[in-house]
Parts: C-alpha cells; structure tokens; sequence
C-alpha cells in the first residue's frame, strides 16, 4: 500500500513536470527577472558572457577608484536558484525547435539549449554612430573591464607625462581626457575624473599641477537634455567653474590615434577619449528576424511578447531591457524600465503557474526620477514631483538611493567601506 503510494505520487510529480525558463543575459532586466522568479514553479537556465549582475549606476566611480569593482557586481551562480548557468553568447534562436544556439565565452564550444519560454535581456551596446575609428582609439563605459580599462589609461597618462624629455605641449596632450557624450553616463564619468584629478594626482603628481585638461563633447546643443533644463544648466555652469570644458553643438567626425578630429577638421590631441554616446543594437538581437523598431529594438506587445515578423506574438518568447520596446509605448533604455519589466514578468510566470487561466494586464512604467553626481560631492535630482534637487543634499540623496538599491548585504557593506576609505585616504593608484 506504502510504495503504491509512493508510485502514485511519484507519477503526479513526473506530470508535473517544471516548465524550462531560459534567460538570455544578466543585466538589469535578466537579474531582476532572476531574483524574483519562483524556482520551485520553473526550472531556470541562464545564457550570458557575463557571470555577474553589475550595478551600472555607480560603474563611474569604479573607474576612477571612487569605489573598487568587486563591490558593485553580484555574481550569478550565487543567485540560489538552484539555477544552470552557461557562460556563453546566444547567437541564434529556433522558434520551431524552441532552441537557443549558444557559443561558449571561454572555448570554441557551441551548443544547443532547449527552452519552453524564452526572455531575451541581451541589452545593447555603445553606438558609435560608424564615426571612424571609435572601436580601435575610444574607450567605452558599459562593463566592469571597461572601467578597469579607463582607470589604468588615466594613471598611464600621468606616468607618461611624468618621463623626462617630453615638452609641455606633449605634456598638455596626454593629460587631455576627452569624454564624447554629454547624457548623464558621460556626465557622471567626467565628474569622477575631475575628482579623482582634483583631489587624488594633483597631490601625487604636483610637477603637474594645472596641465591636465577635461572636456566633455556633444553633438547636442546642451548637456543632460533628458533632465530639467535648469538642471542641465547648474551642470554645465559647475563643470565650466571647475575648469572642465564643455563643447556643445560639437560633432566628432573621426578618431586617430591620440587625436579627434572634429566636423570643421580641427585637430585636438588626447590621452583617452571616451565615447559614451547612446546605444545600438548587439550581434545577438540584430540577427533574429523578429519585428523590430527604428532604432532596431526588438518589438515587443505590453505583456512583453516578442512578434514575429509579421507582427503577431509568441507565446513563449519575451524581450525586456535595452534589447527591446514595447510598441507604441517607448521608453527609455535605463536600468529603471529594465528592472520593472523583470519584476512584471517574473511576477506574471509565477501568478500564471499558480492559475494558468491568470491573464496579466499590459506593463506600466513608474517613472521614479532621474539623478546624476557632478563632481565635488555635488548631485542633481530630477523628480517625478516638481522637486527639482541640487548640491550637497541632492548628493546625499543620490548617495542614499543607490546603496539602497544596491543587491547584495556584502555590497550594502563593502560600498560605504570605500566610500569611507576614498575620503580617508585617497583613491588606489596602483595599476595592474
Ligand atoms: C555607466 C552607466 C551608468 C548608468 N546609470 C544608470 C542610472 O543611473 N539609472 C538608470 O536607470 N540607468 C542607468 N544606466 C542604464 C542601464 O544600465 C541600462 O539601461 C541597463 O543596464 C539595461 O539593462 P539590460 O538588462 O537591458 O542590459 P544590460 O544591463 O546591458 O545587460 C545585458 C546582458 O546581456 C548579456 N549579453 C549580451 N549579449 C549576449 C548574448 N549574445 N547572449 C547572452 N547574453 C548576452 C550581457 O553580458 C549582459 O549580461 C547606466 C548605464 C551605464 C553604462
């Protein structure tokens, strides 16, 4: 009777079989999805290069050392999802078969992966607009070896300037750093340059006091255009006050080695440009053959089901964050829509394997305010309200937030650790 039980029960288990969710990328929209879907209702892969969530608000502030890497990633196999996770590309989807393509990040490896839904959180990359030379000269902002990449530069340039026989004007060059981009990433990272020059190599480097050089380039007519314009003007005031330049109405038409060169063909020698200009679409998403927008974002109805090419949607087939917009309902690609979208997913998966009649209503976006720091411990808020913030406070409400939205307990107490040691002792110059 006992194991005619057993028998029976485990029959029903076997019935009720867990459906397979694989995830595609491990940003803001994949992470959240992650975090809140029930891993006792679904069994969870994850396809991503990347085998850390990174918390891209405070990205900036790792490049310069403000804060070290380590304390804004998350890694993923530490999700507790009793997960599989494959760090690798996914290159191809096979609606029919319902299987991922995928290629190892590590080896030639290359495999399939069988799905029963699908969320596509592949994100996007820098757009660099075709400018000229931009991949081989220009540095970008969007992962942590990006930032890693940057703070070394800034150090190599110092030690450059700092070798016996250059003449100031070479001096003058390769302490020029160069930001393309005025929204709030380029905004935010030349704030923590001007810092980090300011209060960290001035006192190092004093043979090279007032030779280095910031400008911030945009094509726009002013700077952070998504925010209150008077906040935009605070911004651009401060940064002109701080000796940080601000060339608007700009256009770069090309870059060289050590060189941009601008739309009227002048010539201005740098010792790093970085391009944080908008976002494209990846590899990934630009090959799959689903509806697309202009800007090549993938189409997506309010429940965030992808469409085919002739407009109908899957049903088992979703995208979310910057690889995707919901139609006729554009938003923009930040970490606040990604993360929504995640949360609105993984909670409609989890009410609809607990009623499969459950029928979600279309997602809404909540927008909460916008922020940027400005350097000097200075900070912008944009609220939804009409409270318009700026200065010491709005620096300290910046500050607050974002260690409040930061995941993970060790972070919670490894972010303000840094914060303590950068104002104690400086930024760490070491490079390696
Ligand atoms: C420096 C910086 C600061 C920012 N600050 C803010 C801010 O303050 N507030 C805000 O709202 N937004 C901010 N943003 C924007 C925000 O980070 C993005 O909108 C958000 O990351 C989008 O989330 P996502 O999940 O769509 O993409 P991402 O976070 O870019 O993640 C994409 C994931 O997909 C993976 N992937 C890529 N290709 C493939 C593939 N072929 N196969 C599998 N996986 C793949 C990637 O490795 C990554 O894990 C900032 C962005 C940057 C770069």
């Amino acid at each position: 009777m006992h194991r005619l039980l057993v028998r029976s029960f485990c029959t029903a288990t076997n019935i009720a079989k867990k459906e397979s969710v694989v995830v595609i990328g491990t940003g803001w929209a994949g992470y959240k999805f992650l975090q809140d879907i029930s891993a006792d209702k679904y069994d969870i892969t994850i396809i991503s290069p990347r085998n850390h969530f990174v918390f891209t608000p405070l990205l900036a502030s790792t490049s310069v050392g403000t804060l070290e890497f380590r304390s804004i990633s998350e890694p993923i196999r530490m999700l507790g999802k009793k997960e599989e996770y494959y760090e690798a590309f996914a290159k191809d989807i096979d609606t029919e078969k319902k299987t991922v393509f995928c290629e190892s990040a590590l080896n030639n490896n290359t495999f399939n992966v069988p799905y029963d839904k699908l969320i596509i959180a592949s994100g996007a990359v820098s757009n660099t607009f075709n400018t000229p030379g931009v991949y081989e000269h220009a540095f970008f902002l969007k992962e942590l070896a990006d930032a890693r990449k940057i703070r070394q530069r800034i150090i190599d340039c110092f030690e450059i300037a700092s070798e016996p026989g250059l003449s100031l004007e070479d001096k003058k060059a390769v302490l020029h750093f160069a930001v393309v981009g005025g929204g709030p990433t380029g905004v935010e990272l030349s704030a923590e340059i001007h810092d980090f020059i300011r209060y960290d190599m001035t006192k190092l480097y004093p043979h090279l006091m007032g030779i280095p050089k910031l400008t911030v380039y945009d094509v726009a007519e002013k700077i952070l255009g998504s925010f209150d314009s008077k906040l935009g003007e605070y911004a651009t005031k401060k940064f002109k006050r701080d000796g940080t330049e601000v060339k608007t109405g700009t256009k770069i038409k090309e870059i060289q080695k050590d060189k941009l060169i601008l739309a009227d063909n002048s010539e201005i020698r740098v010792g790093m440009v970085v391009w944080a200009t908008g976002l494209g679409p990846n590899e990934f998403t630009k090959k799959l053959h689903f509806a697309k927008d202009k800007s090549q974002r993938l189409l997506t109805d309010g429940l965030l089901r992808v469409f085919n090419e002739k407009r109908e949607p899957f049903n088992d087939i979703y995208a979310l964050g910057d690889c995707a917009t919901v139609e006729n309902y554009n938003l923009p690609q930040t970490a606040q829509v990604a993360q929504q979208k995640g949360y609105y997913l993984a909670k409609a998966f989890n009410k609809h394997s607990i009623s499969p009649n459950y029928f979600p209503s279309p997602f809404v976006y909540r927008h909460r305010g916008a922020m940027a720091y400005i350097g000097d411990w200075n900070a912008l808020i944009d609220s939804p309200t009409h409270f318009k913030g700026t200065g010491r406070f709005a620096w300290v409400i910046w500050r607050s937030s974002y260690l409040t939205m930061t995941v993970s307990w060790r972070n919670k107490i490894l972010i303000p650790a840094y914060w303590f040691m950068t104002w104690a002792f400086g930024r760490d110059t070491s490079r390696f």
